[in-house]
């Protein structure tokens, strides 16, 4: 669809979360720039030589600044950095992909995980979505489309993910506690749950192999997601095509969520 169907030429969107090619986050850039936005992203500052890598990939536009959600004013310094050398410009998407949790919170007994673990992935993974709303607020423009990423884990029990299943049960109550308070002004805010997709976060996550070929025999496409299925979904909702949805979660997971025994329960 040509980004004027979609209705997204010349709309900006902020977009954090991009730290490789194979990042969702980098996906939806690529998405959201066919379809005619504009692009800002916020980077964590340990990746920064690998955006500098990617940013020819990117329109000659795209503006970059740095981003750490876990450090004290460096969200203020975001946005300060963006309305220094944009005045006055207007975010109609926000796009936050990101995630983190400490290496103990994987490989050790969800119950015996220090409390310093807890906090730093649910300030990162969730709570960081309140703080990046709270500073975008007088720079939203009307009728902006907030997109956050989760994963099915939030309501029901993984093996091996633990502590982010309780980070995303708190991101997705954010999101609808968010979109409940900036709805009657007409902004919109939603959740994508993505299915598995190998990317640098999920590479800390055991197991995820087996997760990806149990998706791939019983989700009802028969196969996993990538980067490019969310992407779609994202601009979608980005886009004025999903005006009436706010305050979702939306799974783009071949249908896995739909299902609960596996297909070769009968041998
Ligand atoms: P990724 O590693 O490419 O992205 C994670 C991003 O989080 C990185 O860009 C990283 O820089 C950023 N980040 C971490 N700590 C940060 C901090 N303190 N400040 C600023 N940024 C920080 O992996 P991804 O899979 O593309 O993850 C994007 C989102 O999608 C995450 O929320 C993840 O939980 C979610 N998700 C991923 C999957 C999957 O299987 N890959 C499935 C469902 C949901």
């Amino acid at each position: 669809m040509s980004g004027s169907m979609m209705g997204l030429d010349g709309k900006t969107a902020l977009i954090f979360g991009v730290a490789s090619e194979e990042s969702i986050a980098y996906a939806i850039c690529k998405k959201l720039s066919e379809a005619g936005c504009n692009l800002v992203l916020g980077f964590q500052p340990r990746f920064r030589s690998r955006i500098q890598q990617l940013l020819p990939t990117l329109p000659d536009d795209t503006k970059i600044y740095p981003i750490d959600v876990d450090k004290e004013g460096s969200i203020s310094q975001f946005f300060d950095s963006w309305q220094k050398e944009s005045p006055n410009s207007k975010a109609n998407v926000l796009v936050h992909a990101i995630g983190f949790a400490p290496r103990e919170a994987f490989d050790r007994n969800l119950l015996f995980v220090d409390p310093d673990a807890i906090e730093t992935a649910l300030r990162i993974s969730s709570h960081s979505l309140q703080s990046i709303v709270r500073k975008a607020l007088p720079h939203l423009a009307q009728n902006s489309s907030t997109i956050t990423l989760t994963y099915a884990a939030s309501t029901r029990y993984v093996p091996s993910y633990g502590l982010m299943s309780i980070a995303k049960a708190a991101l997705e109550t954010w999101m609808r506690e968010i979109a409940a308070r900036l709805g009657p002004e007409g902004h919109r805010v939603n959740a994508i749950s993505a299915g598995p997709i190998k990317t640098l976060a999920a590479s800390g996550i055991p197991g995820f192999e087996g997760i990806l070929s149990h998706v791939e025999r019983n989700s009802p496409l028969r196969r996993n997601v990538d980067q490019t299925d969310v992407a779609g979904t994202a601009t979608w909702l980005a886009s004025p095509l999903s005006s009436g949805v706010t305050a979702q979660v939306i799974h783009v997971d071949a249908g896995f969520s739909s299902t609960m025994v596996p297909e070769d329960v009968n041998g």
